[in-house]
């Protein structure tokens, strides 16, 4: 076993505690992980309304800690408390920053003061293990909530000697997001340092803090990393994100194998493993009764989705055109999302049209969605971007093949004619085609056998948590490495 890390692991998501995303299942999952692995790590997020609430009633065995934290800030000190538990399942110590001014809000985002709310946690985190009397070997930041850290560490922290050349990995969830704020934050958290070019004038990016200050960078994806360096897809950071090229790396997410297993999951009709997967067809035909469908052997095609741009809906409509209209064969199409009203209205649209062939359900159902995953027969994700991308992960362990736009992570974890099919250029001809050779493969042979062969390669394919946590351990290594520490 590697030598045991000492890893603070800061991030405004931790799902059970809050989840809007992507960033939620990762501060979940991979602490829980890598403690598995052996390692020391600590996990720090702010007390959002609900953990307040949860505290107050007993929820999640939270504790206060007596005495809490006096944060020195570049304004002088500021009291907080700290609410402590563990992770669900694990022995994994999470601590929550509370200033009920901040953050006892209904919202984890969205507020003007976002840049102080994520400030003031970021730095009240680091003071944090001066009180536990815990030096951290490794700081691990996510997103630009926060990257205020390492822009502390990487000045005013150097000359308190707890944090002196300590190592840092920042990991870049979703790029769009920089939290761009005036200078002034600086003067707030007590630190002197030089605008970046990103930064313009009297203004902060601390997304591109956290890429200039880290030791090292990663994404969610290798293929993400390297589009992001390119203009097209650096939201205004590439070239920063090109300066620093040889320390970005890509690793993909994993599947929370306890969330997602077919063999138990009770939101199924039928529960069903790799060598049953006859018995998937009671899950297709649930799908088809609850989507007032009738009951088909014609291929059905699935998909579950925010209803955003990002996600590819623009071309997706066409192709619900050819395939209702059997340009191959007889099949049928669910789509379960919500978001946009203009693909609402759609796919809303389309689903009138087509009824009887077609069902839209335009809402949030974490409850179906297991259903579309364990009945439909193919998955569809053409994503425009996509830095990791759970989706497909969950479609191919649930023996629904994958077509998937081969971009970010979607390039990553799904290979063409092995575990689903893919395809390059972001249009509807290309989308149409994928789709096309899939139903070809489903249609063409009567005992399924090849089909079979690529949901099996799915279903057993490593999508786990060890896997990424691996990459990660040796990121961390690499860091300590760079840092001289360790
Ligand atoms: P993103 O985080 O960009 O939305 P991902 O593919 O990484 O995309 O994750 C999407 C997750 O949200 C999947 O677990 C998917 O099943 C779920 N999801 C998306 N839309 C819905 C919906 N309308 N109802 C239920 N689950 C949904």
């Amino acid at each position: 076993m590697a030598n045991p890390i000492k890893i603070l692991f800061l991030s405004a998501e931790v799902a059970t505690f809050a989840k809007t995303g992507g960033l939620g299942d990762v501060g979940g999952s991979l602490p829980k992980t890598l403690r598995a692995l052996g390692h020391d790590v600590r996990v720090v997020m702010p007390a959002y309304q609900n953990i307040e609430q949860g505290l107050a009633s007993g929820r999640w065995g939270l504790q206060a800690m007596p005495g809490g934290l006096s944060v020195p800030l570049g304004i002088g000190r500021l009291p907080a408390g700290v609410f402590e538990t563990t992770l669900p399942g694990s022995d994994v110590p999470i601590y929550f920053i509370a200033e009920q001014s901040l953050f006892n809000r209904p919202e984890i985002y969205g507020y003007r003061d976002d840049a102080y709310r994520f400030s003031f946690y970021s730095r009240a985190a680091l003071d944090l293990t001066v009180a536990l009397d815990w030096r951290p070997d490794l700081v691990h930041a996510h997103d630009w909530h926060t990257a205020p850290a390492l822009t502390w560490l990487a000045t005013t922290g150097q000359g308190v000697e707890h944090f002196q050349g300590l190592a840092s990995l920042f990991t870049i969830h979703n790029l769009a997001h920089q939290g761009r704020t005036p200078w002034e934050i600086f003067n707030y958290l007590g630190l002197w340092t030089n605008a970046l070019v990103e930064e313009g004038y009297g203004a902060v990016n601390f997304m591109a803090r956290g890429i200039y200050h880290a030791t090292l960078v990663n994404t969610v994806s290798p293929t993400y990393a390297r589009e992001i360096m390119t203009r097209d897809g650096g939201a205004d950071l590439d070239g920063l994100l090109r300066f620093r090229h040889y320390d970005v790396h890509g690793i993909v997410n994993g599947l929370d194998y306890d969330v997602w297993n077919p063999a138990t999951d009770e939101r199924l009709a039928q529960t069903f493993t790799v060598d049953e997967l006859d018995r998937r067809l009671a899950n297709k035909h649930a799908l088809q009764e609850w989507a007032g469908l009738p009951q088909s052997d014609a291929p059905m095609v699935g998909m579950v989705t925010r209803l955003d741009w990002q996600k590819g809906l623009d071309i997706t409509g066409h192709v619900i055109h050819r395939l209702m209209n059997n340009f191959a064969g007889e099949g049928q199409f669910v789509v379960l999302g919500s978001g946009a009203p203009e693909y609402e209205s759609m796919l809303a649209r389309l689903a009138h049209y087509h009824s009887g062939k077609m069902a839209a359900i335009l809402s949030y159902e974490p409850n179906l969605a297991p259903l579309i995953y364990g009945g439909a027969d193919i998955f569809v994700m053409p994503s425009r971007f996509e830095p990791c991308g759970l989706g497909q992960l969950i479609a191919m362990h649930y023996g629904c093949v994958p077509v998937v736009r081969a971009t970010g992570g979607l390039a990553d974890t799904v290979q063409d004619m092995v575990t689903g099919f893919t395809f390059d250029d972001y249009s509807a001809e290309a989308f149409w085609r994928a789709l096309e050779r899939a139903l070809y493969i489903y249609n063409v042979d009567q005992d399924q056998e090849s089909w079979r062969a690529l949901q099996r390669n799915g279903m057993t394919a490593n999508l786990s948590w060890e896997r990424s946590a691996l990459g990660y351990q040796q990121l961390y290594e690499w860091a300590l490495a760079r840092a001289g520490g360790h």
